[in-house]
């Protein structure tokens, strides 16, 4: 920060992904009082109800509050309008009373999270996993892959922010060795790195979304940490899909990038063959240039392009109220593992590992699946503007152990 007239401050943010081209949206506290909206500029988090005063005409309604819902369901336009005045103050002096450093504050959940989907939108990752789950199917993908984004649903009351330690599941899980089903602790907790996308505005139950105006409808984009018992899960998924392998916890990055901040990140899906059918249909499917990287225990061991991903955000959401279900203000469905073609590019353990018969060296040790402790960091960057970076900040988890 840089001295400036009594009371005020210009942030400066040199080199920082946290720059003016990126203005996320997250909520705070300081010294536990009430939850407010707020910005982040470089290392410095901005209340926005106090940055907005006088600039946005309801800007106590809609940011002193503990989630971004009201916001979010004021619209588009909305969304636009405030994003223009936001940039429009932090290009001069913002009241020093608006500005808490990043450490001194603590982030909270985001968004009241309302349904949440998750797809499986990598054909690298739906492939490996197909082999790995399937392994006598001489096709990886199953039929229906290419033709719709496979998904299954969610549960919201277990998806907590970054810096929320994850107790250790338990299942039941019958092993290729095992007579009978037993229930206890997970021996193959896993990670999925995928991008997670918010609904601003849902649509009307027995409406859909085309994906030509999904636009209109997505706010923007957190990282989300799909944690999945992968014995559990083998158990249990046929033949209705992933449930308590996967319903115990997910983990979201605090700041929510706004799908405004992103235009720069677009980019063409690889390709689609066969194409679509016309409620999936889209000119030009986009994808979006996000680039992940996976820290375990303090070494990064992937980096998975998001760039990679077969269906675009805009057709999921397409697909998900395709039949005229609706969707709410805070409603997220997640991309499902973000893997490329090579392997330090596999968005989970069980991808990178082989199942567990190929571990990797993680501080000097030979590991698969995680274990108690275990510290699990995701972070995610995207170009901006003119050679900036927009950065997603990260989401980072500790496991502990098992309570049964
Ligand atoms: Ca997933």
């Amino acid at each position: 920060m840089s001295a400036d007239a009594p009371g005020t401050t210009v942030v400066d943010v040199p080199g920082s992904g946290f720059g003016r081209a990126n203005l996320p949206y997250g909520v705070y506290s300081v010294d536990g009082g009430p939850r407010r909206v707020a910005s982040r500029l470089g290392d410095t988090v901005l209340d926005l109800a106090t940055v907005l005063a006088g600039r946005i005409g309801d800007a106590e309604r809609l940011f002193a509050t503990s989630s971004l819902n009201r916001f979010m369901a004021e619209g588009h336009d909305r969304w636009v309008e405030v994003r223009a005045a936001l940039t429009e103050a932090v290009g001069g002096p913002v009241p020093d009373a608006a500005l808490h450093p990043v450490d001194a504050v603590t982030l909270h959940l985001p968004v009241e999270f309302t349904d949440y989907v998750d797809f499986y939108a990598s054909e690298h990752h739906a492939a490996n996993l197909g082999r790995l789950f399937r392994p006598d199917n001489p096709e990886p993908l199953l039929p229906n892959w290419r033709h719709l984004p496979v998904s299954y649903h969610g549960r919201t009351a277990t998806i907590v922010e970054s810096g929320v330690d994850v107790v250790r599941p338990c299942g039941q899980r019958r092993g290729p060795d095992d007579p009978a089903p037993v229930f206890g602790p997970s021996t193959r907790l896993d990670i999925e790195a995928e991008m997670g996308f918010i609904v601003g505005t849902g649509n009307a139950m027995g409406t859909s979304i085309t994906p030509d105006s999904a636009d209109d409808h997505l706010f923007g984009a957190v990282i989300f940490n799909d944690w999945s018992a992968r014995d559990v899960q083998a158990w249990e998924y046929v033949p209705l899909g992933p449930h308590l392998g996967k319903s115990f916890a997910s983990s979201v990055s605090p700041w929510v990038v706004p799908m405004l901040a992103l235009t720069d990140a677009r980019c063409p899906v690889p390709g689609q063959d066969p194409t679509p059918l016309p409620h999936l249909r889209m000119d030009q499917p986009w994808g979006l240039d996000i680039n992940l990287e996976i820290e375990w225990n303090g070494e990064v061991v992937s980096h998975p392009p998001y760039r990679a991903m077969y269906w675009s955000p805009a057709q999921m959401l397409a697909h998900l109220t395709s039949n005229g279900a609706a969707t709410r203000s805070g409603d997220i469905f997640a991309s499902g593992t973000v893997s490329g073609p090579e392997r330090e590019q596999r968005g989970a353990f069980i991808e990178l590992t082989w199942g567990g018969a190929e571990p990797v060296v993680v501080g000097g040790v030979e590991r698969t699946f995680l274990l108690d402790g275990d510290i699990v960091t995701i972070r995610a960057t995207a170009p901006g503007p003119e050679g900036d970076l927009i950065d997603f900040g990260e989401v980072t988890t500790r496991i502990l152990p098992a309570a049964c």
